[in-house]
């Protein structure tokens, strides 16, 4: 048979998940927790089993969930969505993306994405015939020329994608950057998917500015987000995404035939959860704490870095240390070193190198403290 992603193959969560566990290597490369997830929300969803939410939710999600959601929005953002009209649950962003990409893209729609680029994004975009754009951004501030982006508009762009905070880099997008994303597509009919699965983890009281914040980008926009990375539960894959009606309509058609609904159980405790704001709010000082443990602890190291803006991922420079290609180094690291971290050449055109790892914090202070004495002393 003709593959319909040739070029593509496993993904670099799983292959360095693996080789962690094959050489029992402490694992900060795939972006997930090494602590549990809060006991009452595990409570909850064992009481929403217990009393009778083990069928299917609706295709649009658990009615308490959409409000839920809909209320945060309006608590952080002072920002309407339409419980019943503007709300989907999805499984997990992954499925939201995948779904909103189908629904809108068709052969020969240009889709422009930045670099380095989460993973899914492109796959999903040639799976439905589209054609990738691509900008790349470049260590260490990963800052985005608005001309250059402007000048990669065409009649032909369906779709821009952007992730702020930003997984791979860490950074995250200002208010300025929004509002050049939202002249250079006034007047026209493209679509923004804006992927804001890291929301809740920003630092240094900077501000996460939501594309629901810029009234024209608003009305343009499918804002997708993650209760895996909110509540320290990737594996339960709850998401959603939320868009005006009109774009939210159109999603529907494909979600109803590619998953119809997700896990309802969760679904019901994660709605009783999220009646306290708290639950999401307190992220950033949580992941703020461990953000400045790795980094005094490592401040001593031949790594550099600036520390992140947002997400719970550091990026850290080793050309200091090697000239090695950064996926060799990666998979040196994880044999040599038992520290497994993410190469960020593979999210970026042509596999361009700039000599960066990406590590993840989203561990218990044991573990971090056990990474960074290993790391202090390459
Ligand atoms: N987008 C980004 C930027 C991510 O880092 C991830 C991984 N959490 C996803 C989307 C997918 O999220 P989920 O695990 O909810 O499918
Ligand atoms: N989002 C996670 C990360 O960036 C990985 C999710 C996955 O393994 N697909 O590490």
């Amino acid at each position: 048979f003709n593959s319909k992603l040739p070029n593509v193959g496993t993904t670099i969560f799983t292959i360095m998940s693996a080789l962690a566990n094959e050489h029992k290597a402490i694992n900060l490369s795939q972006g997930f927790p090494n602590y549990p997830s809060s006991q009452k929300l595990n409570d909850l969803v064992t009481k929403a089993m217990n009393t009778g939410y083990n069928q299917y939710a609706p295709m649009a999600g658990n009615l308490d969930l959409r409000l839920a959601i809909a209320h945060k929005y309006e608590l952080l953002y002072k920002s309407s969505y339409h419980p019943e009209k503007e709300i989907t649950v999805t499984a997990g962003a992954t499925q939201a993306i995948y779904t909103i990409i189908s629904a809108f893209v068709k052969p020969n729609d240009e889709v422009i994405i930045f670099k380095p680029a989460y993973d899914c994004y492109q796959p999903a975009i040639e799976l439905n015939g589209g054609k990738t754009i691509p900008v790349q951004l470049s260590a260490p501030n990963y800052s985005v020329n608005w001309d250059e982006v402007a000048s990669k508009i065409s009649p032909k762009t369906k779709m821009i994608i952007i992730n702020s905070p930003h997984n791979p880099s860490g950074t995250i997008w200002s208010k300025d950057d929004m509002l050049q994303l939202q002249k250079i597509t006034e007047n026209t009919n493209i679509i923004v998917l804006s992927d804001e699965v890291y929301e809740h983890i920003v630092f240094d009281d900077a501000q996460h500015q939501s594309a629901c914040l810029f009234s024209d980008l608003k009305q343009r926009s499918f804002i997708t987000a993650s209760f895996g990375k909110t509540f320290h539960n990737t594996g339960w894959k709850i998401g959603y995404c939320c868009a005006p009606e009109a774009l939210m309509s159109e999603f529907r058609k494909v979600h109803q035939f590619n998953v119809f609904s997700v896990h309802h159980p969760s679904q019901k405790g994660i709605a009783d959860y999220m009646q306290d704001a708290e639950t999401y709010l307190g992220l950033n000082t949580f992941f703020q704490r461990k953000r400045d443990l790795f980094l005094n602890l490592i401040s001593e190291s031949r790594f550099k870095f600036q520390p992140s803006q947002g997400t719970y991922f550091q990026v850290l420079d080793y050309s200091e240390i090697t000239d090695e290609y950064d996926v060799d180094f990666a998979k040196r690291l994880t044999k040599e070193f038992k520290i497994a971290s993410i190469p960020l050449s593979v999210f970026n055109e042509k596999d361009k190198d700039d000599k960066v790892l990406r590590f993840c914090f989203a561990k218990t202070d044991e573990t971090l403290l056990k990474a960074a004495e290993v790391l202090k002393h390459i």
